[in-house]
C-alpha cells in the first residue's frame, strides 16, 4: 500500500518563519532545523486534536473537584477550554510557530488523529467483547518517546509533489508561506523544503507524504486499492487443525507452519548469552545493562523474535486467505470446545492431538482471528463444530473407535476397512459435521451414516453400506 523511500539531502529555499521565540521573531533556513520545525509543528497540532478526546474520569475525581454526581468525560487535555476543537486558521493566530506551517502538512493531523483514535475504539470494543484485556486508549505523542514526523497530503498535486531527477533518485518539494504580517530578510513570503530521495522502483500515485526525520526515511502513502470482490466458488470444506500438518482441508490440502527452528536456535543462544553476561557483570560488581556486549545480544534477540513474529503472521494471513478464497461455506473446530474435550480426556486426548506442544495455542487463536476476520469480509461462512470423536470416526462408514487410529497419520477403519490421512478424515468429519449444522445436510443424509455419537453401522446389504464402499477412495497424495 506504501512504498518508503530513503532521504538523502534536505535543502530549504527561502527563509522560514519559526515563530515568536521568547518574544523574539525567529527565522531559519537551515534545513535540519525547519524539518524539525515542520514535525514539532505536527505533533502539536496532533495533540491539540488528541486533547478533546473524552475519557471517563477515574473513581476519585469526584473527591478532587468536589459536587459532581457519578462519573464523567473528562477530555484528555484536562482542561475546560479543550472541549472544542479549534480551527488551523485560529491554531495559527494563537500559536505563532504554527503560523508559517503549510496548509498540507497543518491539516493532515486531524484525520490521522481520529483514524488512530477510533481504530482503538473498535480495537477496545472487540477485545471486551472477546473477553480479552481492553487496551489502553493511545494518549498525547511526545517528543522523547514517538518519532520525529510529519505528514504532508498531496491534494491532487497542490504540494508534496515528486519528480525524477535520475535513474535512482527523485525529489519531493512541500512549499510554504510566510505570514503576510511578517517578511522574512530576504523579503520573500515564499518558502520551500526538498527532501532528495534514492528510489528503486517507480512512484505510484499516492495521497500523501510521511516524513520521518527520525528513521531518515519518505514515505508515499497510495490510495487504497478496492478490494476484488469475492465470486462464489460453491465449495464447502472442512479444516482439521493438528501436529503433523497445521491445517488440512476436507480436499486433501496441507498447509504445514514454516520451520522455524534456525531463528529459534538464534534467539536461544542469544538469550543464553544475555544470561551469561548477567553473571558475569554481576561477579564483576557492575550493572550488565551497561555493558555493549550485553545490548548487542538483547538486540539479536529482539531481531530474532521480530522475524519469528513477522514469518508466522505472513504465512497465517496467507493461509487463511488461501481458505477464504477457495470455500464458501467452512467448518472448523469450535476451539473452546476443543479444550473442553481435551480436559474429560485428560492425558490421551492431548497425546493424540498433541496440539499444543507444536503450536502454542497464542499462534493457533492468532490463524483463527485471522480467519475470522477475513470470512467477515469476504460473505464466506464459518461453521464451528465440536472436535470430539472427529478423529475417531470413520469418514465413510461412521464408525466410531479408538482403535481406528493405525498410527498419528494413518486412520485404518476397524469396520469397513477404510484407510486415509488421519488429518484427511478429521477435516472430511468437520465439513460434514458444519454441514449438518448449517442446515444443508440432515444428520442421516451426510456422506456417513449417523450421528457423531451414535455408533450404529451399516447391515450389509443396505444403501448405505453400498455408499460407504463407493466412498472408499485411496488416500490423496500430499500436497504441499
Ligand atoms: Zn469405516
Amino acid at each position: 500500500v506504501a512504498q518508503q523511500v530513503k532521504i538523502g539531502r534536505v535543502r530549504v529555499h527561502g527563509s522560514v518563519f519559526l515563530g515568536e521565540i521568547e518574544g523574539v521573531d525567529t527565522w531559519s533556513s537551515n534545513p535540519d532545523t525547519v524539518a524539525a520545525w515542520m514535525a514539532d509543528g505536527w505533533r502539536f497540532r496532533f495533540n491539540q486534536h488528541r486533547s478533546t478526546r473524552k475519557l471517563w474520569s477515574p473513581a476519585d475525581y469526584f473527591d478532587q473537584v468536589g459536587n459532581v454526581d457519578g462519573r464523567i468525560l473528562v477530555p484528555l487535555g484536562n482542561r475546560i477550554t479543550d472541549i472544542t476543537d479549534i480551527t488551523d486558521k485560529q491554531a495559527r493566530l494563537e500559536h505563532s510557530h504554527l503560523a508559517a506551517l503549510p496548509a498540507m502538512v497543518l491539516q493532515s493531523p486531524e484525520k490521522l488523529e481520529s483514524k488512530e483514535w477510533f481504530s482503538a475504539t473498535k480495537r477496545r470494543a472487540t477485545n471486551l467483547q472477546a473477553r480479552r484485556p481492553a487496551w489502553q486508549m493511545p494518549g498525547f505523542r511526545s517528543r522523547a518517546r514517538s518519532d520525529q514526523t510529519f505528514t504532508c497530503w498531496f491534494n491532487n498535486g497542490k504540494t508534496a509533489n515528486y519528480q525524477r531527477t535520475g535513474r535512482r533518485s527523485g525529489v519531493v518539494v512541500i512549499a510554504g508561506q510566510n505570514p503576510a504580517s511578517k517578511f522574512g530578510p530576504a523579503g520573500k513570503a515564499r518558502w520551500r523544503i526538498v527532501f532528495h530521495v534514492r528510489v528503486s522502483e517507480n512512484i505510484r500515485p499516492y495521497t500523501s507524504v510521511q516524513v520521518n526525520l527520525t528513521t531518515g526515511t519518505l514515505t508515499f502513502v497510495n490510495p487504497p486499492t478496492p478490494r476484488a470482490i469475492r465470486t462464489k466458488t460453491g465449495a464447502l470444506g472442512g479444516i482439521d487443525l493438528g501436529v503433523a500438518h497445521t491445517v488440512t482441508t476436507s480436499d486433501g490440502v496441507f498447509f504445514d507452519q514454516p520451520d522455524m527452528t534456525k531463528l529459534e536456535v538464534t534467539r536461544k543462544r542469544a538469550q543464553r548469552r544475555m544470561a551469561k553476561s548477567r553473571l558475569v557483570a554481576a561477579s564483576e560488581h557492575r550493572n550488565f545493562w551497561e555493558s555493549n556486549r550485553y545490548q548487542a545480544r538483547k538486540a539479536e534477540a529482539a531481531a530474532a523474535s521480530a522475524k519469528i513474529a513477522r514469518v508466522r503472521a505472513d504465512w497465517q494471513h496467507k493461509t487463511t486467505a488461501a481458505l477464504v478464497r477457495d470455500y464458501d461455506i467452512l467448518g472448523a473446530e469450535n476451539l473452546n470446545v476443543r479444550n473442553m474435550t481435551r480436559k474429560s480426556h485428560g492425558k490421551n486426548g492431548a497425546q493424540k492431538r498433541g496440539l499444543n506442544r507444536s503450536l502454542a495455542g497464542a499462534a493457533l487463536a492468532a490463524l483463527v482471528s485471522k480467519l475470522t476476520y477475513k470470512v467477515a469480509m469476504n460473505d464466506v461462512t464459518v461453521v464451528a463444530v465440536n472436535p470430539a470423536y472427529t478423529s475417531q470416526r470413520c469418514n465413510p462408514c461412521g464408525h466410531i473407535g479408538k482403535g481406528n487410529r493405525e498410527s498419528q497419520a494413518v486412520f485404518l477403519c476397524r469396520e469397513c476397512g477404510h484407510a486415509d490421512n488421519a488429518d484427511i478424515n478429521a477435516a472430511r468429519n468437520i465439513r460434514d459435521d458444519a454441514l449438518v449444522i448449517a442446515g444443508i445436510a440432515d444428520a442421516v443424509n451426510r456422506s456417513g451414516q449417523g450421528l457423531a455419537r451414535s455408533q450404529n453401522k451399516p447391515k450389509p446389504g443396505s444403501p448405505g453400506a453400498a455408499q460407504a464402499k463407493k466412498r472408499e477412495l485411496p488416500p490423496i497424495a500430499e500436497r504441499r
